[in-house]
């Protein structure tokens, strides 16, 4: 039963690394077929030159042959060995190097292609995401891995097979002699393997939490509150935790690994290595009856097979280990998103986007309460809609449906009366120009970061205009680049570092650029004061006439500007109408936005 499972596990993990191998031969087959070439050479020439090569010689020796067949034979042996080395020096310091390059960025784009498709849902699910981080850390290695284990795996086998082969010609019980540590080293190393997976296990969540506290010591965002509060000190603290948990570990699990390995070696030297010679040596000396020639082969054959054999548990080993990492990359690169852009739907039609959200609930991942209940809402063409509410209400988590970046547990959203989910997941989003309350400027050139896309000349005019109507041209013009210089001084010193107002109104800038038929603005106002932020959403509406206008605050002054306000509490609309008419239904509406007058003034 144990034994079917061990087989099984292999089979599984010979599955994974050919997997793996598959991947790196589609991202670049050059890099994998130089790979076997190479081990085939270095294999070939060590079968040649232990098992046959010795043996010819004693033999030519032996049955005194002629100097002419001598001389072929070491000139084929000599060509062999230079042809194999220039191939060798070129593969190591051309093809291989370039290949790896060739490998490692194709797999990369793989897997960024992925994590930009699944939902944004596995972001927030912390065994996704764990799972994400491993497999992205580990491809690369794993990759170059696999290309050099597999090819050798198979040559190591055949050179075996050989060396046995020749054995058997000579003694077929001394076969045994070469096997023993084929036994020892699957057994010993299959333990090894686990304590170091374990060991590495164990440490993922004080790596994890070593590196948080690294990335917020260097970044930039959290320079000021390290500096004004003693946060410093209390995350060195966790720090050396951290540290010292996985010294701990490794302590543990080191002495373990370390006793495996002696073990291991011993055994081999002791059956096999003296084994051999002890046999050999019997046969020549005391029966008499073996060949000098035979002898030699022997000796070095049967240390051959051993060899060949611990390389090919060894290397099973290596495969079974490199499998409980593959298959993170292969879990995550199978996962099929449930909202893939790549599917398959319906075109929307431009120019047309009336969207009804009918009875929806949400839940997020993980929760048992819904943010969202039973939300009913309308938003047709070109209406200019306020959504409302305190922090928390489930503002942004509305728009964020809207958008499909989720799917609602409950009811359904429709554009055109017709389920979103029956449009293509790209063409969708399209309809929408968005600013997040935690926008991000990259560091790319203001006019990428306005277009979020290569540009081209034709799309100048159109970024320029988005620049003016967000109202941050004239100081995009003082750059020394224009819209070409690069925001932030990530890679370059002549970088610009804009006010948080001003990376706003870039940010804003995008809605316009992008042209689309629902902007969409989650509170990016929320570092202004509320006539700044009226003022912006007042040249915001004018400039977006004939568009659907959904903004979002939590300051009601703006509100006003809106043609219908939905008031969100607790994840459900209490109150929807225009400004004057939630003001002459006086009820929550009517007495916060007093209440923010009275502040406000
Ligand atoms: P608002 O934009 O109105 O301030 P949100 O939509 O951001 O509110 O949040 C609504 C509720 O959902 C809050 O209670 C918030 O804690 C919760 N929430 C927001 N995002 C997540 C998330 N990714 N996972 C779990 N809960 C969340
Ligand atoms: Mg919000």
């Amino acid at each position: 039963m144990k034994k079917g499972k061990e087989k099984e596990s292999l089979w599984k993990a010979l599955k994974n690394n050919l997997y793996l191998l598959k991947l790196s031969f589609e991202s670049c087959p050059g890099r994998v077929i130089g790979e076997f070439f190479y081990i085939g050479y270095r294999y070939g020439s060590s079968l040649f030159y232990t098992v046959i090569f010795m043996g010819f010689i004693f033999k030519f020796i032996e049955e005194g042959t002629d100097f002419h067949t001598v001389l072929f034979f070491l000139v084929i042996a000599g060509l062999f060995w230079g042809i194999g080395g220039l191939y060798r020096a070129v593969y190591e310091r051309t093809v291989s190097p370039i290949g790896n390059q060739k490998l490692y960025e194709n797999l990369h784009i793989r897997m960024y292609e992925k994590a930009t498709d699944v939902e944004l849902e596995c972001y927030e699910n912390p065994k996704f995401y764990s799972q994400y981080t491993k497999a992205a850390s580990q491809i690369k290695g794993r990759a170059f891995l696999v290309v050099h284990v597999l090819p050798e795996l198979v040559c190591s086998v055949i050179c075996a097979v050989c060396a046995g082969v020749r054995i058997a010609l000579i003694d077929r019980y001394a076969i045994v002699l070469g096997i023993i540590p084929l036994v020892t080293t699957y057994f010993f190393g299959k333990k090894s393997n686990q304590v170091k997976y374990d060991l590495y296990q164990e440490n993922i969540p004080k790596e994890r939490e070593k590196d948080y506290i690294k990335r917020t010591i260097y970044q930039k965002d959290y320079a000021k509150e390290i500096r004004l509060t003693h946060v410093f000190s209390m995350m060195m603290e966790h720090f050396k935790k951290a540290s010292d948990a996985v010294i701990q570990n490794t302590k543990k699990c080191g002495l373990k690994a370390g006793l495996l390995n002696f073990l291991q070696g011993s055994t081999n030297e002791l059956l096999t290595g003296m084994g051999v010679i002890v046999y050999s040596t019997i046969r020549l000396l005391y029966f008499k009856n073996i060949k000098i020639s035979d002898y030699m082969v022997l000796v070095s054959a049967i240390g051959y097979l051993a060899w060949c054999l611990t390389r090919t548990a060894r290397l099973l080993s290596k495969v079974q280990d490199t499998s409980l990492y593959i298959q993170n990359v292969k879990d995550f690169l199978q996962y099929q998103p449930k909202i893939s852009e790549s599917q398959e739907g319906r075109m929307p039609e431009a120019g047309n986007t009336n969207l009804t959200l009918k009875d929806v609930s949400y839940t997020y991942v993980g929760q048992t309460q819904p943010v969202l209940k039973h939300i009913n809402l309308e938003i047709g063409k070109g209406e200019k809609i306020a959504l409302v509410g305190h922090n928390g209400a489930g503002k942004s988590t509305l728009v964020k449906l809207l958008m499909r970046l989720y799917d609602v547990t409950e009811g359904e959203i429709q554009l055109n009366g017709a389920n979103i989910k029956k449009y293509n997941v790209q063409a969708y989003r399209r309809l929408f120009g968005t600013v997040f309350q935690d926008y991000k400027v990259l560091s790319l050139t203001v006019a990428e970061n306005v277009l979020m896309d290569t540009v081209t000349e034709e799309d100048r005019p159109r970024i320029e205009q988005a620049l003016r109507d967000s109202g941050v041209y004239d100081k995009v013009m003082t750059l020394p680049k224009g819209m070409d210089t690069m925001l932030t001084r990530e890679f370059d010193e002549e970088g610009a570092e804009l006010s948080g107002g001003e990376f706003q109104k870039i940010a804003i800038a995008r809605v316009f650029a992008r042209g689309s038929d629902v902007a969409v603005l989650d509170e990016p106002s929320s570092a202004l004061d509320p006539i700044a932020e009226y003022n912006m959403y007042e040249s915001m509406l004018r400039a977006c006439r004939d568009k659907s206008v959904i903004f979002i605050s939590h300051r009601l002054s703006s509100a006003v500007l809106a043609d219908r306000i939905y008031m969100l509490e607790n994840g459900e609309v209490v109150e929807s109408g225009s400004h004057s008419q939630l003001m002459k239904q006086n009820g929550k509406y009517a007495q916060m936005f007093r209440f923010q007058a009275e502040n406000y003034r």
